[in-house]
């Protein structure tokens, strides 16, 4: 009984307008995903990787950038210069100059759909170059 209902429900929906929600869905899911990767802590920043191996925080840095930081979410967003370029077109200027915690926690609670899909474009493209990255000197390795 409640199939019948769901397919008589969609049959009778205004088909573009479903078409375009499917479009928008399928095109920044992947975004999505990557934002919720980093707000739940799935990912692979070396801050969340060292903990399974019970590496001490403060040498759980970053590889990419010569900073000697703690590749944190924060280093991450605002901070690793290697995301410098996609950071310039995702993020607002105010956050990347003089960076600080609250300048970090303000675009994680944005509730602007436009500022909140830009930082999710950020992390999805960040964390490609940062697998990029990781692959070429993986390669450079065995040649
Ligand atoms: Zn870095």
């Amino acid at each position: 009984m409640y199939i019948p209902e769901l397919t008589t429900q969609v049959s009778s929906s205004h088909t573009v307008s479903l078409n375009t929600a499917i479009h928008e869905n399928h095109t920044t899911k992947k975004y999505r995903i990557a934002l919720t990767k980093l707000r739940i802590s799935s990912h692979s920043l070396h801050i969340e990787t060292g903990r399974y191996i019970n590496t001490p925080r403060a040498l759980r840095t970053c590889t990419n950038c010569n900073m000697n930081q703690p590749e944190t979410e924060y280093h991450f967003i605002l901070t690793c210069p290697i995301f410098k370029d996609i950071r310039k077109l995702y993020l607002k200027p105010y956050y990347c100059r003089w960076p600080n915690i609250n300048k970090f926690i303000s675009p994680m609670n944005d509730k602007n759909k436009k500022n909140i899909i830009n930082l999710s474009k950020y992390v999805y493209k960040a964390f490609n170059e940062r697998l990029y990255n990781y692959l070429s000197s993986m390669c450079s390795h065995i040649y």
